[in-house]
């Protein structure tokens, strides 16, 4: 009796499985579906000088227009993106777009804008990966096009590559940031190895930032560590007033957040941030 009912066990576990792999199939098609008919977009979020509160830069989020689900977010198709392999032309994709976007910026409002895009570790360690980028930006190396967020769990798997990588997209004027910086497992000492230009402090940290002087006093040890090994820091998702007030007091270079400018299309970018910027002082 126990073997038939370990047999519909498995019978059941199979259905399962089986469900499981046709929705990932399905998100695979769909999502080939949708870089093909162009239901990818890229959001900006705005970045600002910690102390003057002014433009700082972009990061470029990506976002799918779902014909049926509506506005879908990254951390609902990028492990599918990854899996699939998809990642690589979608990544392509996102750079050139970004591209595209920040050089038509720098002509209208901004000469020296900085936008940076989010590159996932399979994509870093595609083969492919620093050719296709040299492909899109050596023409304006010169002028730093774009810069790069990078997670740094990703980057010490395999560090020697990892360098190589990093020193390709420098020289190519891309400026390296470090994403979510204090959720992985290597310490500064380590990131010293890798050509790195700014760490990103992630959201946990910065939320933590007014709840105790513990918390506050990990930031700042942080932040000073980073600024002695000649690296700039960005504080990431500030959401309240009392948060700025620590990171300023704690030395950080930049800031980002819902309190200061939420992630928008393109267009909405341009008209509530670039195209005011210079005339008011309304970010002050
Ligand atoms: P990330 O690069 O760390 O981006 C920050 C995320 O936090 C964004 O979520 C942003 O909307 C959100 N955020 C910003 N400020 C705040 C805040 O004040 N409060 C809160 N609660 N959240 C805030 P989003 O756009 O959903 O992106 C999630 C992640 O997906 C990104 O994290 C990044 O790792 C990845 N991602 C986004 N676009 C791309 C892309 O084009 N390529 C790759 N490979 N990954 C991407
Ligand atoms: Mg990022
Ligand atoms: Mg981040
Ligand atoms: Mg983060």
């Amino acid at each position: 009796a126990s073997a038939i009912k370990a047999g519909q066990r498995v019978a059941e576990f199979d259905k399962v499985l089986q469900g499981r792999i046709a929705r990932a199939l399905d998100l695979e098609r769909d999502l080939r579906r949708a870089l093909e008919h162009e239901e990818l977009e890229l959001h900006y979020q705005p970045k600002f000088d910690a102390t003057t509160r002014r433009l700082a830069g972009a990061e470029a989020l990506l976002r799918w227009r779902h014909p049926r689900e509506g506005l879908v977010s990254p951390q609902d198709f990028i492990p599918a993106l990854e899996e699939s392999g998809l990642i690589v032309p979608v990544g392509a994709w996102v750079m050139a777009q970004a591209l595209r976007t920040a050089l038509h910026w720098r002509r209208t409002y901004r000469p020296a804008l900085r936008v940076a895009v989010n590159v996932s570790v399979r994509e870093l360690r595609h083969k492919d990966f620093l050719e296709e980028a040299k492909r899109l930006l050596e023409p304006f190396a010169g002028n730093q096009p774009l810069d790069i967020e990078v997670t740094e769990s990703v980057l010490m798997e395999d560090i020697t590559r990892s360098i190589s990588t990093l020193e390709g997209l420098r020289t190519l004027g891309c400026r390296i940031e470090i994403d979510d910086f204090g959720t992985g497992y290597s310490s500064l000492n380590y990131l010293v190895r890798l050509p790195i230009d700014a760490i990103k402090i992630d959201r946990s940290f910065v939320s933590a930032l007014t709840q105790g002087p513990q918390a506050a006093a990990i930031s700042g040890a942080i932040i000073e560590l980073a600024h002695a090994l000649g690296m700039r820091v960005t504080g990431e998702g500030v959401e309240t007033e009392e948060q700025v007030r620590m990171l300023q007091l704690l030395r950080c270079d930049t800031l980002q957040g819902f309190l200061l400018g939420r992630p928008m299309d393109a267009e909405a970018f341009a008209s509530q941030v670039l195209s005011g910027f210079a005339t008011s002082s309304a970010n002050d």
